[in-house]
């Protein structure tokens, strides 16, 4: 078995699992139960490591179905999900890599369960509420715990946002979503990504919010070509590095 997964203590009940650094999720803790965010890569079991730490019954939810976020799936029965990225994530499912590791190892993904906005995992003590945030994926959320004041967005409010991908949804719409999350801004101090590897100042929704509106108006004066696995697009940078919106 890999060990990748890194695990950083938050607060007293909520921890950071950084999968060798190629994504990150999280274990947050109540009275009564658990709710794992993001399964990540799956190379190593996110399960065990989240077992180790507490014997409360777990929930999972994936905050969006990209694979570096979702491959763990295969540790659990059942995953929650938003409707609209299950396509997202069984297209995933099919890449002939995770197609072979399961056929090696047995295990299958959990079955999906829809969940939408609304929804709240009472964990006794603690709870996270489901908010939609489209743009990077058509069915990305993000959760809000009141009580300790941190939103977990996902891959949706990241310093190096890719908003290039087949799946992801026009500029102005996901500008719109960004928009909508700022009603809740009174409510959060904190941002856990699903690429850090500690607590961001929620300052930087604004200056995030900020660049994305930048490319819906046009400024796009300083972007450059931005090279990834799928080809060439257009990043705007703003900032420091590594921060930039990258588009098509
Ligand atoms: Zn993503």
């Amino acid at each position: 078995m890999y060990e990748r997964i890194q695990v950083k203590q938050i607060n007293d009940h909520i921890w950071l699992l950084d999968d060798n650094g190629d994504s990150t999720g999280y274990l947050v803790t109540g009275e009564k139960s658990g709710l794992i965010i993001d399964t990540m890569t799956g190379y190593e079991n996110v399960r065990a490591v989240a077992e180790k730490i507490t014997d409360l019954p777990l929930a999972v939810i994936n905050t969006h179905g990209h694979p570096d976020h979702i491959y763990g799936n295969v540790y659990f029965e059942k995953v929650h999900i938003h409707p609209a990225d299950i396509a997202v994530a069984e297209r995933f499912y099919q890449d002939p890599v995770f197609v072979q590791a399961i056929k090696e190892t047995g295990l299958h993904p959990a079955e999906f369960v829809p969940v939408t906005e609304g929804k709240v995992f009472d964990l006794g003590g603690i709870e996270l509420e489901v908010y939609e945030l489209p743009g990077h994926t058509p069915g990305g959320i993000a959760l809000l715990d009141r009580k300790d004041r941190i939103l977990f967005p996902g891959d949706s409010i990241l310093e190096q946002t890719w908003m290039q991908l087949p799946e992801c949804l026009p500029m102005e719409q996901f500008l719109e979503s960004l928009k909508r999350i700022q009603i809740l801004r009174s409510e959060f101090d904190y941002l856990l990504t699903g690429h850090g590897s500690e607590l961001v100042d929620a300052s930087f929704c604004e200056v995030h919010l900020k660049a994305v509106e930048e490319v819906c108006m046009g400024k796009k004066d300083n972007d450059v070509p931005y090279t990834w696995f799928g080809g060439t697009c257009m990043a705007h940078p703003y900032g420091k590095e590594p921060r930039r919106i990258v588009y098509k």
